[in-house]
């Protein structure tokens, strides 16, 4: 099985226009690495409801909609460090759903 920073560098190779947004994203401070969050600051983590074969990778349920999604090793290991700040785990589809709500309160107000 692949380790995670194979994985990661494989989807990257894979999707060169993504990896050069995430990339310039990044560059410009609008992403960054758990290490810059405050462990006592409210975290929501997007998670993959696909297993994507990453050794070590964990089953946890949806913060939302409790189906089953994967977090990853170096992700388990920075949870661990963030005591009782609130930290919800939400699958793609839930997190998608947020943005389309958000979208549409900021269009009516
Ligand atoms: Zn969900």
């Amino acid at each position: 099985m692949p380790s995670e920073t194979e994985v990661i560098r494989a989807a990257l190779k894979g999707n060169p226009e993504t990896h050069a947004k995430l990339r310039k994203l990044a560059q410009e401070g609008k992403i960054g690495t758990f290490a810059e969050i405050p462990p006592d600051e409210p975290l929501t983590l997007v998670a993959a409801v696909e297993h994507y074969g990453i050794v070590g990778a964990k089953k946890v349920t949806c913060t939302t909609c409790a189906i089953g999604v994967w977090i990853s090793p170096s992700t388990q290991e920075m949870l661990k460090g963030r005591g009782a700040a609130p930290t919800a785990i939400i699958c793609v589809p839930c997190f998608r759903q947020t943005i389309k709500e958000r979208r549409e309160e900021e269009r009516t107000q």
